[in-house]
């Protein structure tokens, strides 16, 4: 039997992560929410986004909006700094910026205690090698803005690049960044503001329509099983532990064996491509799931160590 670890969760081909900064657009948020449960009422595919939200942006009717969107699994969390206004670079001293990064994550996880806010998106402020150092300390990753398509393996964490919505883009520039992502059988990361149709809010701005567009051309592409659609926090949490982890077979035995050591990844399953024409009892923890084959291959979640049977 031949055993791999999966470049994407599901053995997907490419993957697409929709990410929002700030946290503090209320009716645009609302309106996303709409949007994503229309997806999922009409196709069955669930588009999850990942937020990052800047603490003193917050109030208790945004946190109650947030922890709602997360409950209905629509969206988890990430960090974007507690004021906005620091800089992530050789102008703001170490200590401040080790305090903030501190800070961003022990608040928000008080706001929403069962997310793992692993992920940072820098603020506009400015970003250099310092900054990526002491984020290193607190996160598992960074998102900053870059245009390009990620490809693993070539990565760099600290500055996952993403590609901007803004108010002048058609509904063809958001499709051609997801025709290119599939493409490539990479991973694209699309960045938003807020989602509107007034032409003052030009500032990173996607224009309604195109995002209604975008959404449905996603979701069919989704449906195709040309790409798979996740959050950035769960793109990072499988991308980050595949990378860095190798497979020990012994007998029945699989035991995934990772070299990062991070709580944020203790929980996280990789999926196991395993060669066989038969389906497979797995059993990890007590609990046994039975795994079709399909094409000759079958498929198992695997946090850290399971038998096969
Ligand atoms: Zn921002």
């Amino acid at each position: 039997m031949g055993f791999k670890i999966c470049k994407y969760k599901d053995n997907a081909d490419a993957i697409f992560s929709f990410t929002f900064d700030d946290g503090c657009y209320y009716d645009s948020t609302l309106f996303t929410l709409e949007q994503f449960e229309k997806i999922y009422r009409e196709t069955g595919v669930k588009i999850k986004a990942t937020v990052a939200q800047t603490v003193n942006f917050q109030s208790p009717v945004l946190i109650e909006l947030w922890r709602s969107a997360i409950e209905r699994g629509y969206y988890d969390v990430a960090g974007h700094s507690m004021t906005h206004c620091i800089s992530y670079s050789e102008k703001t001293p170490v200590e401040e910026m080790r305090a903030d990064a501190k800070d961003t994550q022990e608040s928000l996880k008080g706001f929403y205690p069962n997310q793992k806010i692993a992920t940072f998106f820098t603020p506009g402020g400015g970003f250099d090698k310092i900054g990526a150092e002491t984020l290193k300390e607190f996160y598992l990753a960074n998102r900053t803005a870059g245009e390009q398509v990620n490809i693993p393996g070539k990565i760099d964490w600290y500055s996952v690049s993403s590609f901007t919505a803004k108010m002048d883009r058609n509904t063809s520039d958001f499709i051609e960044y997801i025709d290119s992502t599939i493409e490539k059988g990479g991973w694209g990361v699309q960045m938003n503001h807020w989602i509107t149709e007034k032409q003052e809010d030009v500032f990173h701005s996607q224009r309604k329509h195109t995002f209604i567009e975008e959404c449905e051309y996603f979701a069919k592409a989704v449906a195709e099983g040309k790409i798979l659609p996740q959050s950035f926090e769960e793109a990072v949490l499988y991308l980050r532990k595949a990378e860095e982890s190798s497979l020990e077979i012994e007998g029945n035995k699989i035991k995934i064996n990772c070299k990062l050591e991070s709580p944020f990844l203790d929980d996280v399953a990789l999926t196991i491509a395993i060669d066989s024409d038969k389906p497979l009892k797995i059993t990890e923890n007590g609990i046994t799931t039975l795994c079709p084959s399909k094409n000759g291959i079958v498929l198992a979640d695997v946090v850290k160590e399971a038998t096969i049977e």
